[in-house]
């Protein structure tokens, strides 16, 4: 009853969607047999797409969360394996935060959302589901999408739209030159 309370208050607004299809993935981590998602090497193009990385350079990496609060679910992550900010050097925690309005910026254009959830759940405790790996959350919001979301909780429909998320977004997301991360503009 703790544990199943735990998950559905973790973190601020975007638990109060109902996604069930968490569930799963959820437990696997706790049963800790999830290899972090947020460490990987250079990534070919097809990979990065299976992996849904819209973007990645040597501090930080972008991506689309496939257990999704939310369409469009976006986490933000340095490329180092620490589990808090106060761990990550100055100008990781500087390319994480423009990462983070380039998110809010990105997906307001693509997707039109209402407003945004942005938080971070650090330690299993709070909800962080790769609690040695700290990443934040950006979660867009629709007017009434508490109500929506039980709708469109299919595994199918799901994984047909973060394919349609992924194409959509990854262009938004890709450096200007290579090797510059993607500005905000
Ligand atoms: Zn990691």
């Amino acid at each position: 009853m703790a544990k199943r309370s735990a998950e559905k208050t973790a973190g601020t607004g975007p638990a109060r969607l109902w996604a069930p299809w968490r569930a799963a993935y959820v437990r696997a981590g706790r049963r800790g047999r999830r290899p972090c998602i947020f460490c990987f090497g250079r990534l070919s193009e097809k990979t990065q797409r299976a992996r849904l990385v819209l973007w990645a350079d040597s501090a930080a990496s972008v991506m689309l969360n496939r257990y999704p609060y939310n369409n469009g679910h976006l986490m933000i992550a340095p490329r180092r394996h620490l589990a808090s900010p106060e761990l990550l050097r100055r100008e990781e925690r500087q390319a994480l935060a423009e990462l983070v309005a380039l998110a809010v910026k990105r997906l307001g254009q693509a997707l039109l959302p209402d407003g945004f959830n942005v938080g971070a759940n650090i330690g299993a405790v709070a909800g962080a589901g790769f609690a040695g790996h700290f990443h934040w959350h950006v979660v867009p919001r629709w007017e009434g999408d508490t109500n929506f979301m039980p709708v469109v909780s299919a595994t199918k429909v799901l994984s047909q739209q973060l394919g349609e998320s992924f194409a959509l977004l990854a262009p938004l997301f890709r450096a200007p030159g290579a090797g510059e991360p993607p500005a905000l503009q």
